[in-house]
């Protein structure tokens, strides 16, 4: 047999890690998660040490990790820790071999970050976690407000709101999958469109109260300059090309958006949920409705041995972003299952168990999940998923399209579905903003 010659190694060293890394990529392109038990993944109780493996998400850039510099003290270990245990983490010590606590030892203490895509002589980074300052950020609590001039009804006066009308509608409905038409109904249910119309109505309803309101998106166009022709060379089919489209391109120009122009001190996600519903030609109803929010969190392994997505997440946890969006996913889902009289989505029984836990164990409606449309905005994020559009009645809301006043549609005297919705997150707004901004007395 013949040996390799030792200069060979480097090339071949290089071969081996594109092999690895591509097909790492390839799997995760196709699965959205990369394969359990890859590299750097802990069994469960038993972290293991990380391996120097470069792995990022489909188009996702390179992490710029000395962004995370400027949170050094900004926080004690047992606040790290609380935050991960509690909503970040899946439940699991998973994430403690890539973020190792390190205290007791002479020296300050702090977390050491596993950055796989940096250099690779310096794999880890040391963060300083003393909790001597607070956390540099373009947003803030409702606590950290000064007094409203008008607290009972401006409660909201100064204070900065993005609205995120989910998914684009329109011409791209059909292409995002939330599009379907009823046989016989000459209206089409377009989740994109849904949300616009609430973010229409929300907007005045926030702006009476005082603040100042931003739609991320007003119209049933993308806000990504590229379209899906622009990722055939990097996608193996036309239906992936679509989806590096409207649901990685679209969502990082929403975030960039968000975190460079409107910089907002919260961002409303207005969604619709579904239950599978077949083909949108002839669609399948069901008698199922729920509500639920969303709050950024429920990491798992294999999401947290992504660079980039570590990043980002590391990003909401310095600037402690649960804290303020914990309240106010409590504050709003309160107001909306008032408003809708819906039962709470649960995870843990349906085709989505494992995908996330509930950080509040008080509120049912609360879960913590790990979405791109919620881990990329650098903001506390109030993420509404109200109504099954393919519920039968939610059907014969939408048909009825937007009205003042209440009118008898399915059966019950009731107010638009729009108004419903977008009244009830600005009560619940509203409410958060009373309940936490200094009063000044
Ligand atoms: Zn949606």
């Amino acid at each position: 047999m013949r040996r390799i010659p030792s200069d060979q190694w480097p090339l071949i060293a290089a071969v081996l890690v594109l092999l690895v890394s591509g097909g790492a990529l390839v799997f995760y392109i196709l699965f959205q998660k990369p394969p359990p038990g890859g590299a750097g993944v802990p069994s469960p109780g038993r972290p293991a040490a990380p391996a120097p493996v470069r792995s990022l998400s489909s188009l996702a850039p390179e992490p710029r990790w000395e962004s995370l510099d400027r949170f050094a003290d900004t926080q004690t270990t047992s606040d790290f820790r609380q935050a991960m245990d509690r909503v970040y983490g899946d439940g699991t010590p998973a994430w403690q071999s890539l973020l190792t606590l390190v205290e007791g030892t002479g020296g300050p203490p702090r977390v050491d970050i596993t950055r796989w895509s940096a250099d690779a002589a310096a794999p880890r980074q040391p963060l300083s976690l003393r909790g001597t300052r607070p956390p540099p950020r373009y947003w803030r609590e409702a606590s950290e407000l000064p007094p409203s001039p008008d607290p009972v009804a401006r409660p909201l006066d100064g204070v900065k709101v993005a609205i995120d009308p989910g998914h684009i509608g329109g011409a791209w409905a059909r292409m995002e999958q939330r599009w379907y038409q009823s046989p016989g109904s000459t209206t089409a249910v377009m989740e994109g469109e849904m949300t616009l119309m609430t973010a229409r109505l929300l907007q005045p309803a926030l702006e009476a109260l005082g603040a100042t309101v931003f739609l991320v998106r007003d119209g049933a166009e993308p806000v990504t300059a590229t379209r899906p022709d622009d990722y055939a060379a990097l996608a193996t089919t036309p239906q992936q090309a679509e989806l590096f489209f409207y649901r990685k391109a679209e969502i990082r120009a929403r975030a960039d958006r968000v975190n460079r122009q409107i910089r907002p001190d919260l961002l409303v996600c207005l969604h619709f949920n579904a239950e599978p519903w077949g083909e949108p030609d002839t669609v399948t109803f069901t008698e199922i409705n729920h509500l639920h929010l969303i709050v950024n969190g429920h990491y798992d392994a294999t999401e947290l041995a992504l660079d980039d997505v570590r990043h980002e997440m590391l990003e909401r946890v310095f600037q402690r972003s649960e804290r303020e969006e914990l309240r106010l996913a409590d504050a709003v889902s309160r107001s909306l299952a008032a408003a809708t009289g819906l039962p709470p989505y649960d995870y843990g029984a349906g085709h989505m168990a494992g995908n996330a836990h509930r950080p509040l164990p008080e509120n049912p409606y609360v879960w913590a999940r790990n979405l791109m449309a919620n881990r990329l905005y650098q903001c506390p994020v109030v993420f509404t998923e109200p109504y099954v559009m393919n519920n039968r009645e939610v059907h014969d809301r939408v048909v009825a399209g937007d009205y003042e006043g209440e009118r008898l549609v399915a059966g019950k005297r009731r107010p638009s579905l729009y108004r419903e919705y977008a009244d009830a997150v600005a009560a619940g707004l509203k409410a958060h903003f009373l309940a936490h901004r200094p009063s000044g007395k």
